[in-house]
């Protein structure tokens, strides 16, 4: 079965209980400050989630482009993708447990044919020191579906990830306690770490079996969370069902939610029965790099990492540009030419000498044609956009050679900026500091730095303060403290800043709209608690008397105090009202809008046509502008060739 047979037959089989299909949001998360990439199912329904009316209602199901950043360099092993499509359903306030678990029994083990017998669960085990009880309900209703199927399956109080490995699984044990670590659900993470007013709740997993052998190397016994590789997570369905108390306690939530997520390329796999993505998931560009380089896919040969890392590199930076993330220096842009540059490395290791890396676009969209169609039509586009990243690449190499080979060179006797005392004896070891310079100055990647030196029996400083170690250990920091804001948690900030600087975000456009004409159109935007960030088509740097008029404007609609109004309406509706939305952005059949002013505006009678300013957008946002506080441009500079950025502050 492949990747879209099933993906069609989830939709079909929601759709058949009530869920409106929704369309993927795109890898760039709107309106989430807090991460880079849209890396789940569950992301874009956060706001619906903590409460807001979702225009669709009360029964979602989508299949949501991911993409996780995490483990690039883990890439390679046959399980792991970096671009991969989650399967979601949810129910906001609608159904619960004894709805969503037979269903996705019958979905897995009737529509796509799962045998019942390769099936494990993991179950919230309580909490006693947050008094929290049991999940004993989600057991019964397992018990009870895999008896149905004629399975005795029977429960194990296992506990933590190490009490599994201690215990590991004995006779007929299908259903599996798990701590809260494993099996329970928060934007904090634990229940002691959620704040008050945080929801959370109990999650349910599903586990597949393929059956091989367990590796003693993860620990002594196997058991469902087990990294060996025997078992696959194939989804989980977290039940919000209490809210933290300002007293520490929990409560039942009045409305209780159901959030589904399941990886589409891992229900492949276990359809397959194969405990390999390729098969399921990047067939077609395998077979284009076995023709280009003459050696054949084995699972278990040397070069398979290779071939894996190749498929699923080319994957996602496909979809990435496709969402109009450009390969470059910055943030997001860095991770497609990290993704690029490394899918041609290892091209390079399969044997094929200058692959044309944008001839493996086809390959690798080809299978989601119908799916994302407007990713499809842009496979010319981004054929473009990968073959310019690697021309730059082929030259940063060649560069990099060049500074190699002058550093090598007896006759130079200095090396760019540095005095590095040099005679025939020195010449075998290269210090680390001039090693790191290549790969953070001329972007020579480290492997390389190494295969070169070795080449020539070159050793390189690795030790001391000045060595390789030393100053990379100091340049991750240094990135690490520069991302770190924008990493952590994952999840959307709905603080009262950010929600603040969001209602400003969209005065600003409109201000820019009106100084520097209609023509200026959002490219990308980013919120945190500290200021907000938007990319914006413009030729040309703004003036000072630009800037000067676009803060006041802002302002003024600051002082006016204007209502900010929430309506869902058609899409069609919305776009004929003139709502700003997103370039190259799919939206769904109803969407949600936020208007600002007309004073007097209301949800009953929203007044658009007096409206200042009109976006398509899931918010939050203040109620009124006065909210905001005194805005201030911060910083206009150049984003990139006809993209300006604009980092604006309210004080
Ligand atoms: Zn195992
Ligand atoms: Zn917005």
């Amino acid at each position: 079965m492949t990747l879209s047979e099933i993906r069609k037959k989830y939709l079909e089989f929601y759709k058949a209980r009530g869920h409106a299909v929704i369309p993927s949001a795109s890898l760039v998360p709107e309106n989430d400050p807090t991460t880079l990439f849209t890396g789940s199912g569950m992301q874009p329904m956060v706001p619906y989630l903590l409460g807001e009316d979702h225009p669709e209602g009360t029964r979602i199901t989508d299949a949501q482009k991911s993409f996780r950043t995490g483990d690039i360099e883990e890439i390679g092993d046959n399980r792991h993708t970096t671009f991969f499509e989650m399967l979601g359903n949810w129910s906001l306030g609608d159904y619960f447990k004894k709805e969503q678990l037979p269903w996705i029994f019958e979905f897995l083990t009737k529509e796509i044919g799962l045998d019942p017998h390769h099936l494990y669960v993991t179950v919230f085990i309580g909490d006693e020191q947050n008094n929290l009880p049991r999940d004993t309900e989600a057991a019964g209703i397992w018990r009870r579906l895999f008896k149905e199927k004629g399975i005795d399956a029977e429960v194990a109080l296992l506990g933590s990830e190490a009490d599994g490995y201690e215990r590991g699984m004995k006779g007929n044990e299908r259903i599996f306690f798990y701590d809260v670590k494993k099996n329970w659900w928060s934007r904090a993470g634990v229940p002691g770490n959620m704040p008050a007013g945080e929801p959370g709740g109990p999650d349910s997993e599903m586990f597949y079996d393929f059956g091989t052998p367990h590796d003693p190397k993860f620990g002594k016994e196997c058991h469902p969370n087990c990294d060996c590789g025997r078992f696959l997570e194939i989804g989980n369905s977290v039940f919000m069902q209490y809210v933290k108390k300002p007293d520490g306690s929990f409560a039942q939530l009045p409305r209780k939610n159901v959030d589904f997520g399941g990886g589409l390329e891992r229900i492949a796999m276990a359809v397959s029965n194969i405990p390999d993505i390729i098969d399921v998931c990047h067939r077609p560009i395998i077979d284009a790099l076995e023709r280009m380089s003459g050696k054949k896919y084995a699972s278990d040969s040397p070069e398979a990492p290779a071939f894996r890392i190749v498929a699923d590199h080319v994957k996602a930076a496909s979809f990435l540009i496709g969402d109009g993330v450009l390969p470059s220096n910055n943030e997001r842009g860095y991770f497609v030419r990290r993704l690029l540059r490394r899918a041609i490395r290892y091209a390079d290791q399969l044997g094929i000498q200058n692959v044309a890396l944008s001839t493996l676009v086809e390959p690798a969209l080809g299978q989601y044609e119908e799916q994302y169609p407007e990713t499809y039509a842009l496979r010319e586009m981004i054929g473009q956009e990968i073959d310019k990243e690697e021309k730059r690449f082929r030259e940063t190499l060649s560069r990099g050679l060049k500074e190699f080979e002058r550093w090598y060179s007896p006759i130079e006797s200095s090396y760019e900026g540095y005095s590095v005392e040099r005679s025939e004896t020195i010449q075998k070891r290269m210090p680390g500091f001039v090693a790191f310079n290549l790969f953070t100055t001329y972007g020579f990647p480290i492997e390389l730095i190494f295969e070169e030196a070795k080449k020539r029996g070159i050793e390189i400083d690795m030790e001391g303060p000045q060595g390789f170690k030393e100053k990379m250990r100091e340049h991750q920091e240094l990135s690490h403290t520069a991302s770190a804001g924008v990493f952590k948690g994952g999840l959307a900030d709905h603080s009262e800043k950010t929600t603040r600087l969001h209602t400003a975000h969209h005065l600003l456009l409109k201000a820019l709209q009106i100084v520097l004409g209609p023509q200026v159109k959002q490219r990308g935007s980013n919120i945190t608690s500290e200021r907000l960030r938007m990319d914006f088509v413009h030729d040309a740097k703004m003036t000072d008397e630009q800037k000067a008029e676009v803060e006041r404007i802002v302002n003024e609609k600051i002082t006016e105090d204007l209502p900010v109004v929430r309506s869902e309406l058609p899409r069609e509706e919305a776009e004929k009202i003139g709502a700003e939305h997103e370039f190259g952005q799919k939206y769904p059949d109803r969407v949600s809008v936020y208007s600002v002013g007309p004073k007097g505006a209301t949800v009953e009678d929203p007044q658009f046509e007096k409206a200042f300013s009109i976006e398509f957008c899931g918010g939050p946002h203040v109620t009124r502008t006065g909210e905001i506080g005194h805005f201030r441009i911060a910083k206009e500079e150049a984003s990139s060739a006809g993209i300006r950025r604009i980092r604006g502050v309210i004080e």
